[in-house]
């Protein structure tokens, strides 16, 4: 047996505390890297063997030393973009959570990703969906995919009913326990925003034919329609250690004693349309994707800007979409030739997100 040596970047974090039960539960798994952003990480270096370790900094650094032979890039934000490229120019298999990296990056991760020739696998629990419903199917028989959204706490809500939402009610999701930058997402349904670029990123797919749908109770992860009018879905508990696994083995499928879908004791699956005027971000998504260049990274960067000002009391729950909105309105959007170029326009729309918020 082959172990895989794993670099688990975020380590502290919630899809990080998840990867260490998957890593512990499996003997073909092993850490070999752990960052964090500050967090001490000595406790978990030593009950893990793991040798090299790094609080905040550059992650390439990291992974040079290392050299494991998966990268779990499960940091949070736009500042996971070069442990992304580095692992996808090196074609080293990239187990991807980080999905603002992707986002910004698009063409550059996809051609480092031609250039490494490795495999990206999708932490990102719809799009390890999509993936698996794909596998073996040509490329010309698909006709659309399908992220489902959980709808977060405030499904249902209209605009006036959310305009003094707190922090703590945005923090409280129906169905997924995260970070708080992925709940406040969800809650605002950015989070969906950022995986509808991520699938197209990933798929290759136009948007056109990339749905999102409302489905509450988060089993139907994702789902792929065929040319042959089939459609075919993965459904699971919301449950992070499936995905992670997933990821972690491909494409063995590592056996988890994870709880097993109960159909007979009763499982109604509902769907719906997403209230785009309610939750504004789904659609700039959308338009910040289908307009390319960087403004996908202006429209992340805005975002995170935005959200991390919510947090900090300083926003509103509405200003969020409002400050996303205004800077993608004012950013240039040209295409970035290379990293440098990506890391101007990902600082050029913080930039106009803060002007916004200081004349809001
Ligand atoms: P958390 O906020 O729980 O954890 C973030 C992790 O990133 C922490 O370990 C943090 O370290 C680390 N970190 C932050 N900044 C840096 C940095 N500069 N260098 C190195 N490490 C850093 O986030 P989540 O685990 O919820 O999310 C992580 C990523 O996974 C996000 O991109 C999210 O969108 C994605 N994701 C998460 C899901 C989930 O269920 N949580 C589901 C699908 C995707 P420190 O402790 O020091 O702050
Ligand atoms: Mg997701």
């Amino acid at each position: 047996m082959n172990v895989r040596r794993i670099a688990l970047l975020g380590a502290t974090g919630s899809i990080g505390r998840q990867a260490i039960a998957v890593v512990e539960a499996s003997p073909e798994l092993e850490l070999c890297a752990l960052a964090s952003g500050s967090s001490d990480l000595d406790a978990l270096a030593a009950r893990s063997g793991v040798e090299h370790v790094q609080l905040g900094g550059d992650l390439t650094e990291l992974l040079e030393r290392a050299r494991p032979d998966i990268v779990l890039n499960a940091v949070v934000g736009f500042t996971g973009i070069g442990a992304t490229l580095w692992a996808l120019e090196r074609g080293i298999t990239l187990a991807l959570a980080n999905k603002e990296s992707l986002v910004a990056a698009g063409e550059l991760a996809r051609s480092a990703q031609e250039r490494g020739g490795g495999l990206l696998l999708p932490v990102d629990s719809e799009h390890s969906a999509v993936f698996q419903c794909l596998e073996g199917s040509a490329r010309e028989a698909v006709d659309s995919i399908v992220l489902t959204a959980s709808g977060g706490p405030f499904r249902g809500r209209n605009r006036e009913e959310l305009a003094d939402v707190t922090v703590e009610d945005a923090l409280s999701h129906p169905t997924w326990s995260m970070g708080p930058k992925i709940t406040v997402d969800s809650a605002t349904l950015a989070n969906k925003g950022l995986e509808l670029i991520e699938a197209h990123v990933l798929f290759g797919l136009s948007y056109d034919r990339i749905e999102v749908v409302v489905h509450p109770s988060s089993i139907v992860h994702g789902l792929v329609r065929f040319r042959d009018g089939a459609a075919l879905a993965h459904l699971g508990y919301p449950d992070m250690q499936v995905p992670i696994s997933w990821a972690l083995t491909y494409p063995d499928r590592a056996a988890t004693d994870l709880p097993r879908l109960d159909l007979a004791g009763g499982l109604t699956l509902e769907f719906a349309a997403p209230d785009l005027e309610t939750f504004p971000l789904l659609a700039l998504a959308r338009r910040a994707g289908e307009l390319g260049g960087t403004y996908p990274c202006a429209y992340n960067a805005a975002n995170e800007t935005a959200v991390a000002a919510f947090l900090e009391g300083r926003l509103s729950f509405l200003g969020i979409a409002d400050v996303v909105e205004a800077a993608l309105a004012a950013a240039a959007g040209a295409p970035a030739r290379d990293l440098e170029e990506l890391v101007e326009a990902d600082s050029q729309a913080r930039r106009l997100a803060e002007q916004g918020m200081s004349v809001a």
